[in-house]
């Protein structure tokens, strides 16, 4: 058995935190491989190590004196590292860190040693090796990842290390310099690892006991699901769940890996596996409830629409040439409504309009701005009937108004459109129907 295991920031943030993470390791010998963020938020109004970087680097950029900003860095290891009595000194790094952001570096650069140094105190904390990931992770000159040379890299370097921690977050270009995934790319990096040694388990370490069917700050103590597969997760996190950093999942996909999202302040909990396919049935009918707000709806209406050929592709392409892509286009006999974000319609909104006017000609075309999608997600839909009854009569008994229905054929999701201000009150009354009362 071979498990690489991932800590966030939060995880991390404090000498404490780091001893919880240690104890974690330390309790199973086949959490072989350490992937570990930056020191994140330590209370509520706290800044993460990542965002004190960006501005600390910003200001050295801007050639104001940065000083006192890589102090308070500096500071944020070394209650750390005084915290747990460790032997370590990260002077030289910081010697060459304050030269580097003179030098400019660059942003990328900046930002990744918040792993980069966080790595190194989880490695002498926990007395495993430490693998710079510049060395081991590549990415293409346009910025995206090379993956089969990263697997490559990654595979020879571990296969010579039984215990290794390999900072998250960033890698190198072929030129040496430094470039980190988008913002929770240690996520990322833990997959790609967990890709190259084969591990039978990734370990994704955070502060909530897995993924939670709904919002917490939507519904009060949402439950944590047992096992979810990845194209609920897909949904999901589309819709607005965030558990996991989106590109996480393609690396231990292919493989066939599960990820096991897990709470380092709550470690007894067993967390909810990823997995590719299961055979388990789920606790609920559905898996997750994840919605956004801002959309708007663009309602076509035409006599004999019905009977003109093209009329949808005349009308989407109309979106296409103003870079504008579409949720949804639930359509009737005459009618046809177009779903897109509010805050990328609503500066061509005039263009747009005119334009469909010109490719078909419309009676007239009629827009609602202020609208929610909620999706209504999970396996066990497909084969329960009565799922989309039950939603619809808990969204009539709180009194919500139904937009907009769309249901795939997959069976897999239901999406609902309603007004912005009924969001929360439609998540809540699922949520109730399903888990709660469990008709
Ligand atoms: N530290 C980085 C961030 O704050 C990456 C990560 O935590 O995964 O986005």
């Amino acid at each position: 058995m071979k498990k690489v295991v991932k800590f966030g920031g939060s995880s991390l943030a404090s000498a404490e935190q780091f001893q919880k993470a240690g104890n974690i390791v330390r309790a199973e010998e086949c959490r072989r491989y350490v992937v570990p963020s930056a020191p994140g938020k330590r209370f509520g109004t706290d800044t993460k190590v990542t965002d004190m970087l960006y501005a600390c680097y910003d200001a050295a950029e801007k050639g104001e004196n940065f000083k006192e900003q890589l102090l308070a860095i500096c500071d944020r290891y070394q209650e750390i590292i005084t915290g747990l009595n460790l032997n370590l000194s990260l002077e030289e790094d910081f010697a060459q860190i304050e030269k580097d952001f003179s030098a400019r570096a660059g942003k990328d650069y900046a930002a990744s040693r918040g792993e980069y140094l966080n790595g190194k105190v989880m490695a002498a904390y926990l007395g495993f090796e430490f693998v710079d990931a510049a060395e081991v992770i590549r990415f293409r000159p346009d910025g995206t990842l090379e993956t089969e040379k990263t697997d490559a890299l990654l595979s020879e370097r571990l296969s010579r290390c039984e215990y290794a921690v390999i900072p998250g977050f960033y890698g190198s270009l072929d030129d040496g310099r430094v470039k980190t995934f988008s913002r929770g790319g240690s996520d990322v990096t833990g997959s790609l690892v967990a890709k190259a040694v084969h591990a039978d388990i990734y370990e994704n370490w955070t502060d909530v006991s897995g993924f939670l069917l709904s919002d917490p700050r939507v519904v009060e103590n949402p439950v944590a699901m047992e096992t979810i597969t990845y194209r609920e997760l897909r949904e999901l996190s589309y819709m607005g769940a965030s558990v996991l950093h989106e590109d996480a999942i393609f690396p231990v996909r292919k493989e066939g890996i599960p990820i096991n999202i897990r709470n380092t302040n709550r470690p007894q909990d067993p967390g909810t596996f990823i997995v590719e396919s299961t055979c388990k049935k789920p606790r609920y009918t559905i898996t997750g409830i994840a919605g956004k707000k801002g959309f708007c709806s663009i309602n076509i209406e035409k006599s004999m629409m019905n009977s003109e050929i093209g009329f949808g592709r005349k009308v989407l392409q109309v979106f296409e040439d103003h870079g504008i892509s579409f949720e949804h286009m639930p359509s009737g006999i005459d009618t046809l409504t177009v779903y897109v974000h509010q805050d990328e319609f609503e500066e061509k909104e005039q263009q747009v309009i005119a334009g469909i006017h010109r490719a078909v000609q419309p009676d007239f075309v009629e827009m609602e701005s202020d609208l929610a999608l909620i999706a209504v997600v999970g396996r066990g839909m497909k084969s329960t009937r009565g799922t989309a009854g039950r939603i619809f009569s808990a969204l009539a008994h709180a009194n919500v108004n139904v937009k907009m229905i769309d249901q795939g054929s997959s069976e897999l999701n239901i999406i609902i459109g309603v007004q912005n201000s009924d969001f929360e009150r439609a998540v809540r009354a699922i949520y109730d129907i399903f888990v709660i009362t469990r008709l």
